[in-house]
Parts: structure tokens; C-alpha cells; sequence
């Protein structure tokens, strides 16, 4: 079902679920405040307990509401990447809830770069829990069409169009000890490790008790069709038969089965990654054979979607 702005803000506002576009993909989304709201999410998108949830916040003025330290460096990635596809991991104050952090002692912040999001955020003055609006392990919605086709036709679903980004924020984290303040990346994304080491003005440290993040499954953004990621495509080719569909990246020799092609461009592939799968998902193939990406520090966000979905 759609929604349109003040309809899902007074369903947020009345404790129930929902789903929002953002830059990166499709959230399902509720209070951060409420429990019973945030209960609902997890039990919609069928998510363990233990996997917590990202808050999205309007600005970055609120950070210290949920945040009990916003070290130096955290405020500099902030900065330099909010609005936008970057995820800061802080420690938690107390009174953030048990159940949006599922028991860590950190909270997850972001504010997206997705105009209606952002618009949702500032008229509504909540902060909002927003996970992937699809099931646990499925792959992420980036379309409403792909949220209705996920959780069903229920979902109240704020129609944003397509996602501009296509895959999740790129997570890291910021804590302080006596040698200052040291951060860490827990989930490759489309902001790259070179430009936060860039903005931060420093390397990643390896901390002896490295901050945890909890849900990183192997088995996660997966189509329901068995798939297979091959580095080389003449291995690709050879695996083919008409049962297939193959995903390429690039140009070059093509296998003989239905073929879905993205042009060599990272951002491209990203945008159009998850829709792509899902289409390749919808045809009843027996096998889905995926193409690596270039092996290149650009491109890790995406191998690892892929290595995941192929998992
Ligand atoms: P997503 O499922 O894309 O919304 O991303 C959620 C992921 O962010 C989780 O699986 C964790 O890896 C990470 N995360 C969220 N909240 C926290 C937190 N409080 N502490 C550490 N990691 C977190
Ligand atoms: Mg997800």
C-alpha cells in the first residue's frame, strides 16, 4: 500500500512500521524510541534479535542525543559524508533503547541523502530505525515494487522512486581511548576505506577489542536462486547452459543464456545491482552465474554483495 508524506509520518508517530526510500536502499522503518515499534521490524523482516538496527537521524545536531562521545574524527566524517551513504558506530549513551542496538554498547548513526527521507525526518522530529525493507538474507529493495514484492502488499510503502546509490552505507566506527580517538570499517560501501582515511587524517587502527558488529552473515543480500560468482569469464561460459542467467560486467564474449549486462562503471553497477538480481531472480532459472568485478579497492563494496549473495 502507498503512502504518501503525512500519512507515513502519522503512522510512525502511532508506533507502526514504514517503509521509506533513502539513497541506498528501500528502510523499513519505525520510531527509534519505541520498542514495541522496533519489535515490529524485526519480526517483519524475520531479523535475529542480535542484529541491530541503524538510527537515521535529521541532521547531525542530533547525534549527541543517542551518542555518548562525538570524538573529533567522527565529527570530521560526518561533516565531510552527511547527508549520505555513511554509517558512524559510537558508543551508546544509556538511554538509547536495548532493542535498536540489541544489546551493544555502541549505536549506529546516519542521516541519508534522499530528499523525502530527509523531509520525513525534519517533519516528523523522530529519529528512525531503518533496516533493509525485505526478509532476513534476501536481497535489498532499492524500488517500492521490490518491497511490495518482498513483505507483501500491506507494507505501507513512501514512494521515493529509485534508489540513487543502490547499495547499503559503508559502516564505520569511532571510539576514544588515551591515545585519542581511532576508527575502524565494519562494512564496505560505495564511501570508500581510502576516503575516510582521507577525511579522517589517519589509517585504521587495529584495536586489541575491535568494535563489533554484529549480523555481518556470509549467507546475506541473496537471491532465491542458487547463484555462483566466478572471477573469470571463460569459467563463467563454461558453467552456462539455457537453464541459466548470467550477469556480466562489461563486454566480451557471452554465454549461451540470458544475459543481463552492466556497463564497467562502479557507481552504475551499484545502482542497478539489486534490481538486477531481482529480475534475474523472477525468471525460474536453475542457476544464476555471476560475474566478479574487477579486482580493485573501488570495486570491494560490490564483491562483497555479490560474494555474500553467491554464499
Ligand atoms: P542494515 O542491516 O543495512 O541496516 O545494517 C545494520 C548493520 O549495522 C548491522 O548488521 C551491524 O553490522 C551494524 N550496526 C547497526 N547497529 C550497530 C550497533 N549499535 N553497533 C554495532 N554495529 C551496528
Ligand atoms: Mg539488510
Amino acid at each position: 500500500m502507498r503512502v504518501n508524506l503525512q500519512k507515513a509520518i502519522a503512522k510512525l508517530k502511532n508506533g507502526e512500521v514504514v517503509a521509506i526510500p533513502t539513497e541506498t536502499v528501500y528502510g523499513l522503518a519505525a520510531d527509534a524510541t519505541n520498542d514495541d515499534a522496533l519489535r515490529q521490524i524485526y519480526a517483519i523482516k524475520q531479523r535475529p534479535m542480535d542484529n541491530p538496527l541503524i538510527v537515521h537521524i535529521g541532521d547531525s545536531s542530533q547525534v549527541t542525543a543517542w551518542a555518548a562521545e562525538f570524538s573529533p574524527t567522527a565529527q570530521k566524517l560526518a561533516a565531510a559524508f552527511w547527508p549520505g551513504p555513511l554509517t558512524l558506530v559510537l558508543p551508546a549513551k544509556n538511554s538509547v533503547s536495548q532493542i535498536v542496538r540489541a544489546n551493544q554498547p555502541t549505536v549506529a548513526l546516519r542521516v541519508p541523502a534522499h530528499p523525502l527521507a530527509l523531509r520525513l525526518l525534519k517533519e516528523s522530529g523522530l529519529a528512525l530505525a531503518a533496516p533493509s525493507a525485505n526478509k532476513f538474507t534476501q536481497l535489498s529493495p532499492t524500488t517500492p515494487a521490490h518491497v511490495t514484492a518482498g513483505l507483501g502488499e500491506d507494507i505501507a510503502v513512501l514512494d521515493g522512486g529509485a534508489c540513487e546509490v543502490g547499495i547499503e552505507s559503508t559502516i564505520v566506527s569511532v571510539i576514544n581511548n588515551a591515545n585519542g580517538d581511532h576508527w575502524q570499517l565494519l562494512r564496505q560501501g560505495m564511501i570508500s576505506e581510502a576516503a575516510i582515511e582521507r577525511i579522517a587524517g589517519k589509517a585504521a587502527t587495529a584495536l586489541s577489542q575491535p568494535i563489533k558488529a554484529p549480523g555481518q552473515h556470509a549467507l546475506h543480500y541473496s537471491p532465491r536462486t542458487p547463484t555462483r560468482l566466478f572471477t573469470n569469464r571463460g569459467a563463467l561460459i563454461a558453467q552456462a547452459n539455457t537453464h541459466c542467467a548470467a550477469l556480466l560486467i562489461g563486454e566480451g564474449a557471452q554465454p549461451n543464456c540470458p544475459v543481463f549486462k552492466l556497463n564497467k562503471n562502479v557507481a552504475d553497477v551499484a545502482r542497478q545491482l539489486y534490481d538486477t538480481l531481482h529480475k534475474m531472480d523472477a525468471l525460474g532459472a536453475d542457476l544464476l552465474l555471476i560475474e566478479a568485478p574487477p579486482n580493485a579497492p573501488e570495486w570491494l563494496a560490490i564483491l562483497d554483495r555479490l560474494t555474500r549473495a553467491a554464499s
